[in-house]
């Protein structure tokens, strides 16, 4: 045991008084680690792991209350202005206290409390200085854990994580509500930049640079339930009560950001992210702001990638109207295959013989010469279903003729599919579209924009205290 010990049961009194100083605390806390050290160290079935989480326990009251410590003399340090106005505030009175969860467990701050008489309004300065917005019972880093995690996962499991991880006690409710009030203050601060973005006027001296910006839409589908219980009711209106929503998902990055690893994997260094629920307008320019982010202003040309879905077209008409449009290889080839199914019917073998060929001569060769051949097929056809069926898909090539530029787009090294927000969609459905998950459309939107902030590396504008980046990682 060491000499200097002072008091070796902490851990049976974990609640010390706040006046204790720092430097005795931090002495009991030593003496707990010691003793803890010399218990794994005899203890046969303890391996690191058991000191590693009691270590963490062992020092819980030293940082609890060096956090309360130093929320008090943040709060005593806070000048009496308004936090809105700045304006000096009148009728000052001390000793309000607030007592809230932070990191290492439960503190209590005193914090002076005055009137604004330009807002009429009394104000704390103390909680804007704190991070603490008024209804929040967290401190900003588990504001934070709670926000990060429901985005992640279901806020079932976030809350047992949570706890496991940190010993932070959340229960699924709260957890559930404060990661929504994080991702609507998100939505606030996305708009914001959104704004900044479409204000900045493109600079006329300014040179292009020699990239291309990829752009790319898809939307996926997500399961809500607002209206819960109220589907007979509808139903006897007339009503179909609309459970599946349209997820509105875009990406954006610029071709020279684009390469390959080791493996020959296609990999994309830098790239946007853009999803929401809130219908193609907000998708509009949301996407807008993002390419603009990204360099749009700067890029020698522009590239919009997506499947036939005609709003996906009509939005790039509208605010990329310079830039080209390419419909993704793989569904062209779909609807080629379409083509050969009413052509050949279960005659395997020909229908293969035929569709090979044309398949090549679309990635390699011309579109116009493919769309000349269905053309030319639909023409030899007697008529009947089968030549309807093709008769539509020859009129989804004839309209689609010239985003089919597949050649010139390899021969650019640019993407003829749109891979990458096929991707992105996929991976935000792996959160939001679960077995038996239902969402609502305030909830979803806020943990969408959540996510993205996560995606796009900025998390740290919600979030100032936090430095992780997970582009870096
Ligand atoms: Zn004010």
């Amino acid at each position: 045991m060491n000499a200097t010990c002072i008091d070796c049961t902490p851990s049976l009194s974990p609640r010390v008084p706040v006046s204790e100083p720092l430097a005795v605390l931090a002495a009991r806390a030593a003496c707990a680690l010691e003793q803890s050290i010399q218990r794994c160290t005899l203890t046969s079935d303890q391996n690191l792991g058991h000191l590693e989480m009691q270590a963490a326990q062992d020092v819980q009251e030293l940082l609890r209350a060096a956090m309360e410590r130093g929320a008090q003399a943040k709060a005593d340090a806070t000048p009496p202005l308004c936090p809105v106005c700045q304006k000096k505030l009148t009728r000052l009175s001390a000793t309000h206290p607030r007592t809230f969860e932070s990191r290492y467990g439960s503190i209590t701050v005193q914090r002076t409390r005055g009137y604004c008489k330009r807002c009429r309004k009394w104000r704390i300065p103390a909680d804007t200085a704190l991070g603490l917005a008024e209804s929040a019972g967290y401190s900003p880093a588990v504001q934070e854990m709670a926000a990060l995690l429901a985005s992640k996962m279901p806020v079932a499991d976030a809350s047992a994580v949570l706890e496991h991880l940190t010993g932070v006690k959340m229960p699924r409710a709260t957890l559930d509500r404060e990661a929504r009030r994080q991702g609507e203050r998100a939505q606030a601060v996305r708009t914001e930049l959104d704004q900044k973005a479409a204000r900045q006027k493109p600079q006329l001296e300014l040179t292009l640079e020699p990239y291309q910006l990829i752009i790319q839409m898809d939307a996926w589908n997500i399961r809500e339930r607002d209206g819960w219980g109220q589907s007979a009711t509808l139903r006897r209106q007339g009503q179909e009560p609309e459970r599946w929503h349209w997820v509105y998902t875009g990406t954006v990055f610029r071709l020279d950001h684009r390469g390959h690893t080791a493996g020959g994997r296609p990999v994309i260094s830098e790239r946007g992210f853009v999803a929401t629920r809130h219908g193609i307008d907000a998708l509009r320019e949301q996407l807008h702001a993002e390419a603009l982010r990204r360099g749009l202003g700067q890029a020698a040309g522009a590239l919009v990638i997506g499947d036939g879905a005609v709003w996906i077209w009509r939005l790039a008409d509208d605010r990329f109207p310079h830039a080209r449009q390419r419909l993704d290889f793989y569904h062209a080839v779909q609807h080629l295959a379409s083509v050969g199914r009413a052509l050949f019917g279960e005659a395997k073998e020909q229908y293969r013989a035929w569709l090979k060929p044309l398949i090549q001569q679309l990635k390699r060769g011309s579109s116009v010469k493919v769309v000349g051949q269905l053309e030319e097929a639909l023409a030899q056809m007697p008529g009947g279903t089968a030549a309807q069926a093709v008769a539509k898909e020859v009129a989804y090539f004839q309209e689609h003729q010239a985003r089919m530029d597949y050649r010139a787009g390899r021969r650019a090294g640019e993407p003829i599919g749109s891979g990458p927000v096929e991707a992105t969609c996929r991976q935000t459905q792996c959160r939001f579209k679960r077995p038996g998950q239902f969402w609502s459309k305030r909830g979803d939107e806020a943990l969408l924009c959540l996510e993205m902030f996560w995606r796009n590396d900025r998390w740290h504008l919600l979030f100032p205290h936090s430095s992780f980046s997970p582009a870096r990682n």
